[in-house]
C-alpha cells in the first residue's frame, strides 16, 4: 500500500469516526483496510526515526533487518556492514 492510499484511509475513518450524525454521513473505511493503512503508517513513521540503509541489490530497504551491529537484506541474503 502506497503512502498515500494509507493516509486516505485514516483521514476517511476519522472523518466517519467524528461525524455526529447517525448514521454517519460518511462511509465507514473497511476495518481490514483500516489496519492494513495503519500498518503502513507505523512503518513510516519507524523509517523516519531510524531510517534503514538501501540494499545495493534490491535498490529498497523495506527487506532490510538490523542483525546485532550489522544490517542484512532478507530478500537477497546480503549483510552489510553497520556504517
Ligand atoms: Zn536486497
Amino acid at each position: 500500500m502506497r503512502t498515500e492510499e494509507a493516509i486516505e484511509i485514516v483521514e476517511a475513518y476519522q472523518l466517519w469516526r467524528r461525524d455526529k450524525n447517525v448514521p454517519s454521513k460518511y462511509k465507514q473505511p473497511d476495518p481490514t483496510e483500516l489496519g492494513k493503512a495503519i500498518d503502513k503508517l507505523i512503518d513510516v513513521a519507524k523509517d523516519s526515526e531510524n531510517p534503514m540503509p538501501t540494499c545495493i541489490q534490491c535498490k529498497s530497504n523495506k527487506h532490510m533487518i538490523l542483525e546485532g551491529w550489522h544490517y542484512a537484506c532478507e530478500m537477497c541474503q546480503l549483510e552489510y556492514s553497520g556504517d
